[in-house]
């Protein structure tokens, strides 16, 4: 299979943020401050400004762009799935059977780190470039967060999220 062309991408580029764009302020009466959910650990991983600042959106079913319907269909089977949690810029959704769960949140913040950091159009296209290189759980964006999601699952030591990610990254 060929990747995606630059081309392509940039043909697709806006039209994805605009959609998540318009999503993110679609929720907007729904989403609540990460530090209003109480999460005990948390704070020893993200700074407080990041708590205060990042949304969550609890969802029966977290929205996906319409990938296809943009001219992406080769990332078709993205769309069909039904995601336990998703992260677009400083908001995620997660599903609501699983919004009690601190390391999901985690993971999610783990992408809210890595599109800081990366900036939307780079952030997109290296998770577009993985996921077509690698398939989704192998792809380097996602193995980041569930490598960092592990460790905190199974370490009571905190590390700083934040930096982590930027070491990774850089
Ligand atoms: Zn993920």
């Amino acid at each position: 299979m060929t990747v995606m062309t630059p081309e392509e991408f940039q043909a697709a580029y806006p039209q994805v943020i605009a959609w998540i764009q318009k999503t993110i302020t679609a929720h907007r009466s729904g989403e609540k401050r990460v530090s209003e959910f109480g999460f005990p650990r948390l704070p020893f991983y993200v700074s407080t400004e990041f708590l205060e600042n990042v949304s969550a959106v609890i969802v029966d079913r977290v929205p996906v762009p319409p990938l296809s319907k943009i001219g992406l269909r080769r990332f078709a089977e993205i769309e069909a799935v039904d995601h336990d949690g998703i992260t677009y810029l400083d908001t995620y959704f997660i599903k609501r059977t699983r919004a009690s769960d601190e390391a999901l949140h985690f993971h999610e913040l783990v992408h809210v780190a890595q599109w800081r950091a990366l900036g939307p159009e780079r952030f997109l296209r290296t998770y577009a470039d993985g996921l077509e290189r690698f398939g989704y759980r192998n792809s380097p964006l996602e193995r980041m967060a569930y490598d960092a999601e592990r460790r905190f699952s199974n370490s009571p030591e905190p590390f700083n999220l934040e930096q982590l990610v930027l070491s990774q990254l850089s």
